[in-house]
């Protein structure tokens, strides 16, 4: 029986497992000491002062967002070339998000093309760390100064990241991450923001439990809060901080993994006619593979390829759809196709190969002789 291979999957091991059962035979179950301590071991990681963990990465965007101020006549400058939570964030706020091309290398933003987006209007950019490979932050952080904007980094691929050496976590006013199964460490569903700046942390921090603050120094009444925002129940679980806990003990081998798979896809396809693979980092936390392939040149079609690989069982995926031109993008902002042509022609060609942790060298291999086989056929 060949067991199916996904283009990601999770990594759990038995001390993981212990880990959530441990909490499962406490007293306690949701946000308690296990989310403090996950949150002050991120934070620690990546170098950054705050950390709250929420219920997801895009609840981390949303809450960054309503942190960072956005509301209803400001501009977000982001990438089309993400997951539709990027965008969707600002316009949870009721800001405008407003798209900028990427880089045909890189495929994060391209800081040449925000500036020409930039308006009175522009609160921010959010920026996406593509496949774990960091954007230009230094390029994106010249301008913010410039124009006064605050960035946001979508961390969600980037988490265990470097950037110039230094985690990913502190280039941006605020970093979003994502701890879904498919990216580098999980707690089911999970996300953080972390941040330097106190005032948005706190905020960030009230916004996860309805706004509600405790103890606001109103005398002695022990039952008494007040709810000073309009927040949210973004809340993680204890149970999913202690497996986040358990997770990021194993931070370090999951990010060798990665990047020794990434490296050998690169050695291994770099004869192949027609396909542009990703550059290389050891930087990155490669939550992608995203190899590029010119099908119109092999006169094939990607879907000729899904249906092959599927039949021996081996899953792919295509990242992204440009935002965009999701149907919502599409009505409510009257965007069309052309509109963003680098990202376009990448999402065109963009296939992204199996790469997880526990992706053995002999799945990749038959991974490989098989893409092989396809394109010479
Ligand atoms: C995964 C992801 C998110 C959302 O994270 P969830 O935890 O699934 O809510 C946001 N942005 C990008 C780029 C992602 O890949």
């Amino acid at each position: 029986m060949v067991k199916l291979i996904s283009y990601s999957h999770q990594s759990i091991n038995s001390s993981d497992i212990r880990a959530v059962t441990s909490v499962l035979k406490s007293s306690w179950l949701t946000t308690g000491p296990w989310v403090d301590k996950f949150e002050i071991q991120v934070a620690k990681l990546v170098g950054a002062k705050y950390a709250v963990a929420v219920a997801n990465g895009t609840a981390a965007l949303h809450l960054a967002s309503l942190a960072a101020g956005f509301t209803r006549g400001n501009e977000v400058i982001t990438s089309p070339y993400s997951f539709a939570a990027t965008a969707n964030s600002v316009l949870y706020c009721g800001a405008k998000p407003i798209f900028a091309d990427v880089d045909p290398v890189t495929l994060c933003l391209d800081p040449k093309k925000v500036e020409t987006k930039i308006t009175r209007h522009t609160k921010a950019i959010i920026g996406v760390d593509f496949g774990g490979r960091p954007a230009n932050w230094k390029k994106l952080r010249e301008i913010a100064r410039k124009y006064h904007l605050l960035l946001i980094d979508d961390a969600a691929h980037s988490f265990g990241s470097k950037y110039y050496g230094k985690r990913i976590g502190t280039q941006a006013d605020l970093t979003c991450f994502s701890f879904h199964p498919v990216k580098t460490i999980t707690t089911g569903e999970g996300g953080m923001v972390v941040t330097n700046n106190q005032k948005l942390y706190e905020l960030v921090k009230t916004l996860r439990t309805h706004g509600i603050v405790k103890n606001p120094n109103h005398g002695i009444k022990p039952w008494y809060y007040e709810m000073k925002e309009l927040g949210f129940n973004y809340r993680l679980t204890d149970i999913q901080a202690a497996l986040g806990l358990s997770q990021l003990k194993q931070l370090n081998r999951f990010l060798s993994s990665r990047r020794k798979l990434a490296r050998r896809y690169n050695r291994l396809l770099i004869k192949l006619e027609a396909v542009t693979l990703p550059s290389p980092s050891d930087e990155s936390a490669w939550h992608l593979y995203p190899l590029r392939i010119n099908f119109k040149k092999l006169g094939k079609t990607r879907m000729k390829l899904f249906r092959f690989m599927d039949r021996y069982h081996i899953g792919l995926q295509v990242h992204y759809i440009p935002i965009h031109l999701h149907p919502y993008y599409r009505k409510r902002f009257g965007y069309k196709r052309g509109d963003f042509p680098v990202a376009e022609a990448v999402y065109e060609q963009e296939v992204s190969l199996p790469l997880y942790p526990t992706l053995t060298l002999t799945q990749q291999n038959r991974i490989i002789n098989l893409l092989t086989q396809f394109i010479a056929s």
